[in-house]
This record gives C-alpha cells, sequence and structure tokens, in this order.
C-alpha cells in the first residue's frame, strides 16, 4: 500500500541527508522520483544537505496544487514512481491535503521531510497538517545535539548568536550563517526555555556575577 510518510525532526538532524537517500536508493533501483522542496539553503529548485550533496529539485511554491502538478506530468506520458518532499513545513495545509490524494488517488508513495516546531516551540501549519494526515510518523535517528551536550529537540532562532523569541515564522537562516544575521541553533529544551544559546553561555560563563565559587582572594 502507498504511504504518507512524515520524517520528523529538528534542524541539523540529517532530513536532507536522508531524502537524498532515500532517492538515490531508489533511483539505483530504476525508479523515477518527483523532490519538491521550499526555500532550501541552496536556492530554488534545489534540495541540498548539510553534507554537500545537491540535487535539483521542483520549487513547491506557495498556491501551488502539488497534486494537479504530478497529474499534469504522468498525463504527459512522464513517469513518477514516487514522491518526496523536502522542507515540508513551510508547504500550506491544502498542499499536505494534496500530497494525501497523491497517495490515495495516483498510488504514490510520499516522503515528506520537515521540522516539526517553529523558534516558538509552536507547530507550523504544514507540519500540523502531516501529523493529522500521515499514515506514519518516524522521528529521525540521527539526533542533534544542544551545545550543553543533551538531545537536542528546539530550534531558536537567533541574531547575532543571541536567542530572539518574536518575528515571522518563516524566516530562513541556516545553523552555519553569518553571525550578525538571522540563524539558528538547535538546543534542548531546558536552554531553550533560559534562552541559553552556545554564544549567550560563552558570554556567561565570562561574566564574574554567575560565577559558581568566588576567586581566590
Ligand atoms: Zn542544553
Amino acid at each position: 500500500m502507498p504511504e504518507l510518510v512524515f520524517f520528523s525532526g529538528t534542524m541539523d538532524c540529517g532530513k536532507s541527508t536522508l531524502a537524498l537517500q532515500i532517492g538515490h536508493n531508489r533511483s539505483a533501483r530504476g525508479l523515477q522520483g518527483v523532490i519538491f522542496t521550499r526555500d532550501d539553503r541552496a536556492g530554488e529548485g534545489k534540495l541540498s544537505s548539510r553534507l554537500g550533496l545537491v540535487t535539483e529539485a521542483t520549487e513547491a511554491a506557495p498556491g501551488m496544487d502539488l497534486h494537479a502538478y504530478l497529474v499534469d506530468r504522468l498525463s504527459r506520458g512522464g513517469r513518477v514512481d514516487y514522491v518526496i518532499v523536502d522542507e515540508a513545513q513551510f508547504l500550506a495545509p491544502e498542499q499536505i491535503d494534496q500530497l494525501a490524494r497523491v497517495v490515495d488517488d495516483l498510488g504514490l508513495d510520499v516522503f515528506a521531510f520537515g521540522i516539526t516546531t517553529d523558534f516558538r516551540t509552536k507547530l507550523f501549519p504544514g507540519s500540523q497538517r502531516l501529523i493529522e494526515l500521515a499514515d506514519r510518523i518516524e522521528t529521525l535517528q540521527v539526533e542533534a545535539m544542544c551545545w550543553c551536550g543533551a538531545r537536542a529537540t528546539h530550534n531558536a532562532r537567533t541574531v547575532g548568536g543571541e536567542m530572539v523569541v518574536e518575528g515571522e515564522q518563516v524566516v530562513v537562516g541556516d545553523v552555519n550563517g553569518p553571525a550578525a544575521e538571522v540563524g539558528y541553533e538547535v538546543l534542548c529544551r531546558r536552554h531553550h526555555r533560559r534562552r541559553m544559546t552556545s554564544v549567550s553561555a560563552h558570554a556567561g560563563a565570562l561574566s564574574p556575577d554567575v560565577l559558581p565559587v568566588a576567586p581566590p582572594e
């Protein structure tokens, strides 16, 4: 039976790498897939992973009907054996419904990869709809780590390394972006709640008023 599978995780947990691996394994078996993505770090129409691999993809633009796109492609004699969607959290809920129709009406497997929650710990609308509709949800096994060494479960948005909690839900940035700009860092919940990024933790460690013991006389 074809399935709608949601592979979820934090940023930096290897989602895009797994998406590329699934595509590679299937094309090695002679299967042809369609890869959708939105706002990939490598630019429009690309699916890239942090390990440096890049492949061509179709940009799932706002308002695009993904089901109609695939029906059109099939009716022109194109071949589609499976569908991969990266950055699925950025899709509109209606587009997730379209993906469910691709599974049910076109009989194709759809593998969607996305972050569940935003920098304020709220579900992205696309991820919420995937949780509601998916046949199966897989939590990625390659776990990202907080600076403290604990399992990172939350995404923080940073400006100049300091965590911010206000702003638009979607601002494209990266975990390795320039320090002064909007970036992201994965944290454990404890440090997300305390707004302690690696930069602010380091600054705190250097500040004399939070030294755990008094300095020698
Ligand atoms: Zn931590």
